[in-house]
C-alpha cells in the first residue's frame, strides 16, 4: 500500500464552507479521481474556542450539494477513523509526550500575562515578536514534575534556532525558510487539546496521506511540520500549496468585497455545476484553452502540474457568464429542479408544467436561477402600460382586433402554433392589418411589451384565461 495516493480535505468547521475551501476540496478530489487514489474528509475540530453549532452539518451538506463525496470520512467511514479530530485527542497527547521524551518538545509554564509582557518588550525593542524559549531551560525532570502536579502548562516544539530549512513543493518548487523565523510552536494547549500543527501532522501520518494539497496560507507552517515528521521518525507527504484567491483589485479575497461562502453563491442562484467549473479554474488551467468542463471532464483533465503559482482572481462577471452558459445548455429537467425554489419564492406554489414552460422561457434570459422568475413576471402579474403603449392599444383598429381575439381565444382550449398562425392570418385578412399593426397591439395586450416571444408561446406561458382577461381589459379601456 506504500505507493497508494491518499489525499485529504481537512477543514476546520467555521460555520460555512469558504470558496477557497471548496477549491482545496475540489483539487484534492480531482487529483484522487485522476490517479485512482482515495479522497478523505477529515474534520479538524480541536479548537474548542471556535466551536460553532451546526458547522459540521453545514459543511457536510454543502459538500453533498456540490457533489464532492469523500471516499473516507465522517459519513463514508473507513479504516483510518475516527475522522473527527476531537475524537482522537488521546493520540495527539501520546505523540506530544513522545516528543518531550526525545527532547524535541518541552513544557512551558508561561502565563498569558507573561507572554503579553514579553511581546510588548520585543515590540518596544524592535524585535520580531515570538516566544523567546525561556522555558526551554527548565530541567526536564523538574518540568515533568510541575506538569504532573497540575501546574498550568502547554507543550512547545523545540525548533532549531538557526540555519535554513528547505523543501520542494509541487507547485512552488524549492521553498526555503530561516529557522530563526520559526517560533517554538505550541503543540498541546493548556486545555489539553492539540493545536492544528500537531494534530494535522499526526493524522496525515496515521491516515497515510501521500499528498497534502492546501492553500498557500499554510506554506509557512511547513518547516514546523517537517520538523515534527523528522523528530517522530516519519516520512513527510508531498506538499502542494495552492495560490491565493484574490479580489479583482488583487487584494486577498475577503468578505468585505463580496460573498465568500459557497452557500451564498448557491442561494444567489449559481448552479453547483458552475461553481465547480469556475472554481476549478482558480489556479489551474487545462492543456488547451478550454474553459467549460463538467466534473467528469475535470476528473480526466486535472493535473497538479498545471496549478499556477500566482494568485487567482475571483471574477464575478466570469462566474455570471459561465452560469448563464450552464442555464442555457444543461438538461431542462435539471434546471427545473434547481430553479423550483426560486420560482415558488416569488410566485408561490406552481404547477409542474407551467414551471417547465417558465423555466424554459427564462433560462436563456438570465445569468442566475434567482433572476429567472423576474423574467417571467409579465406572465404572472399585472401589466403596467406606458403612455406610448396605451396609444397603440387604443387605436380603433387595435381595439376591434383585440376584442376579436378575446372572443376567439374563448372558443377553444388549446392554442398550438398552427392554431395561432391560422387565427393571425384570419385577423390580418379581416382587419387589413399586418406587421407592426398586427403584432404590436396583440403582444402588448397579452405580454406587456411590443417585442417578445411568439404569440403562441405567450398564450402558453401566461395561460389562455389570463390572455383573454388581458385582451378584454385593454379593449374595454377606450
Ligand atoms: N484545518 C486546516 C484548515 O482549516 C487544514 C489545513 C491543511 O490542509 O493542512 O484549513
Amino acid at each position: 500500500m506504500a505507493n497508494e495516493i491518499r489525499v485529504r480535505f481537512a477543514p476546520s468547521p467555521t460555520g460555512y464552507l469558504h470558496v477557497g475551501g471548496l477549491r482545496t476540496a475540489l483539487y484534492n478530489y480531482l487529483y484522487a479521481r485522476k490517479v485512482g487514489g482515495t479522497f478523505i474528509l477529515r474534520i479538524e475540530d480541536t479548537d474548542q474556542t471556535r466551536y460553532v453549532e451546526g458547522a459540521v452539518e453545514n459543511l457536510l451538506a454543502t459538500m453533498k450539494l456540490v457533489g464532492l463525496q469523500a471516499d473516507e470520512g465522517p459519513e463514508a467511514g473507513g479504516d483510518y477513523g475516527p475522522y473527527y479530530q476531537s475524537q482522537r485527542t488521546e493520540l495527539y497527547r501520546k505523540y506530544a509526550l513522545e516528543l518531550v521524551e526525545k527532547g524535541a518538545a518541552y513544557y512551558c509554564f508561561c502565563s498569558t500575562e507573561e507572554l503579553d509582557k514579553m511581546r510588548e518588550e520585543q515590540q518596544k525593542d524592535g524585535y520580531v515578536t515570538g516566544y523567546d524559549g525561556r522555558c526551554r531551560n527548565i530541567p526536564p525532570a523538574e518540568a515533568a514534575a510541575r506538569a504532573n502536579a497540575g501546574e498550568d502548562h502547554v507543550i512547545r516544539l523545540k525548533t532549531p534556532d538557526e540555519g535554513e530549512v528547505f523543501f520542494y513543493d509541487v507547485v512552488r518548487e524549492k521553498v526555503t525558510f530561516d529557522w530563526n523565523m520559526v517560533d517554538d510552536q505550541v503543540l498541546i494547549k493548556s486545555d489539553g487539546f492539540p493545536t492544528y500543527h500537531l494534530a494535522n501532522v499526526v493524522d496525515d501520518h496515521l491516515m497515510e496521506i501521500s499528498h497534502v494539497i492546501r492553500g498557500e496560507e499554510w506554506l509557512s507552517s511547513v518547516p514546523k511540520h517537517l520538523f515534527l515528521y523528522e523528530q517522530l521518525g516519519w516520512k513527510p507527504p508531498k506538499m502542494a500549496h495552492l495560490p491565493l484567491l484574490l479580489n479583482p483589485d488583487k487584494s486577498k479575497l475577503s468578505k468585505r468585497q463580496g460573498d465568500v461562502a459557497v452557500e451564498d453563491y448557491l442561494n444567489k442562484g449559481f448552479l453547483a455545476e458552475t461553481l465547480l467549473n469556475f472554481i476549478a479554474l482558480l489556479g489551474w488551467h487545462a492543456k488547451g484553452d478550454q474553459e467549460l468542463f463538467t466534473l467528469a471532464e475535470l476528473e480526466k483533465e486535472f493535473s497538479l502540474k498545471r496549478v499556477t503559482k500566482s494568485g487567482a482572481v475571483f471574477d464575478i462577471e466570469k462566474l455570471r457568464w459561465m452560469n448563464g452558459h450552464y442555464l442555457k445548455t444543461m438538461e431542462l429537467d435539471k434546471i427545473v429542479t434547481a430553479a423550483r425554489p426560486f420560482f415558488t419564492e416569488v410566485f408561490g406554489e406552481i404547477d409542474e408544467n407551467e414551471l417547465r414552460e417558465l423555466v424554459d422561457y427564462s433560462r436563456p434570459r438570465a445569468a442566475t436561477l434567482k433572476e429567472m422568475p423576474g423574467e417571467c413576471k409579465t406572465f404572472k402579474e399585472e401589466i403596467e402600460y406606458s403612455e406610448e403603449d396605451r396609444a397603440i392599444l387604443q387605436e380603433a383598429a387595435s381595439q376591434e382586433m383585440l376584442a376579436f381575439w378575446a372572443d376567439k381565444l374563448s372558443l377553444q382550449e388549446h392554442w398550438d402554433t398552427e392554431a395561432v398562425n391560422k387565427l393571425l392570418k384570419k385577423t390580418s385578412e379581416k382587419f387589413g392589418l399586418k406587421g407592426k399593426k398586427l403584432y404590436f397591439p396583440l403582444r402588448l395586450a397579452m405580454f406587456g411589451s411590443v417585442h417578445g416571444p411568439e404569440l403562441d408561446k405567450i398564450i402558453k406561458l401566461a395561460g389562455r384565461e389570463r390572455c383573454i382577461a388581458r385582451l378584454k381589459a385593454v379593449s374595454r379601456e377606450t
